[in-house]
């Protein structure tokens, strides 16, 4: 049996945590450049392109006080680790406390997103599937709907 030895260029085994949402030789980058409904939030890739032998991607995600991710849904899922500070999540319909430890699992076509709350910025990871969808911001009619369970959306 043939075997794909893709060989990954940039491959790290290890990369080393430097504290306070800081890995070595990981860049900050901005959250999103094709829309504008989020606060205070930035993004770093871990794992993606550069590794090509592994079909996800490990992103990780900071909100600063005041803060949040855009309101969005798509096909591809989310698998997220909250690692630092807390805050609420929406999943579906419903608002959920985030805290340090907790895994969150968004399934295809849910609304979400992910709101910090108190001093510390809220940290996560997010696994996705390199594969995958564009996110789409969710209509004023969807918008509509969920306010009806959740108080806090513009
Ligand atoms: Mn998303």
């Amino acid at each position: 049996m043939a075997v794909d030895m893709k060989v990954d260029k940039k491959k790290r085994s290890r990369i080393p945590f430097i504290g306070e949402g800081c890995w070595q030789g990981v860049e900050k980058k901005v959250y999103k450049s094709d829309s504008s409904d989020f606060k205070n939030i930035h993004r770093k890739v871990l794992l993606g392109k550069e590794t090509p032998s592994t079909p996800i991607e490990l992103r990780y995600f900071e909100i600063d006080p005041g803060g949040y991710s855009s309101l969005e849904k798509h096909e591809h899922t989310h698998t997220v680790i909250i690692c630092r500070g807390e805050g609420k999540a929406i999943v579906g319909e419903e608002v959920l406390d985030a805290k340090s430890g907790d895994v969150f699992f968004v399934a295809p076509h849910e609304s979400h997103q992910f709101i910090q709350q108190g001093e510390e910025p809220l940290g996560f990871y997010c696994i996705v599937n390199k594969d995958r969808d564009r996110p789409r911001l969710l209509s004023e009619e969807e918008k509509e709907r969920l306010k009806n369970h959740v108080n806090f959306i513009d």
